[in-house]
């Protein structure tokens, strides 16, 4: 096979219905990955740091925290920065924080339950008494 400059190195050289179709495929195969590692994320557990009893992540309601930014100088605007992400303990109520865990926080998120985003401190107590008074 002779190579042109334009060739890639390694792969003979495609027509665009063939990439696109090639592109189609990894990217439905690429879903079917992360519902999978969701799936199985899902399956994992997560130990309250009140009770230290576990509880399946699958089943439990995200808080993701947002702190807030005020505005500063002549252009910058004021603005909520997601903080780390919490957990209320379904069996003692404990308010647990999501982090230096075995599994990345963006996973744990795709496979909770349920995601509640807080904004300030209020808004999370609201929501953890909230997530309390069901224990
Ligand atoms: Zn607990």
């Amino acid at each position: 096979m002779k190579v042109s400059e334009t060739d890639t190195l390694f792969l003979p050289r495609m027509d665009v219905a063939s990439i696109d179709k090639e592109i189609k495929a990894t990217e439905l195969k690429l879903s079917r990955l992360h519902k999978d590692r969701g799936r199985a994320v899902g399956r994992k557990y997560l130990t309250c740091t009140g009770c230290a009893k576990k509880t399946q992540i699958q089943k439990v309601i995200f808080l993701q925290t947002h702190h807030y930014t005020p505005p500063r100088g002549c252009t910058g605007g004021d603005s909520w920065t997601p903080g780390e992400g919490n957990w209320v303990c379904s069996k003692c109520g404990y308010l647990s924080r999501l982090y230096d865990r075995d599994f990345d926080l963006c996973a744990i998120q795709d496979a909770a339950d349920e995601v509640w985003d807080t904004h300030g401190v209020k808004d999370l107590a609201d929501k953890v008494e909230e997530l309390r008074s069901k224990v």
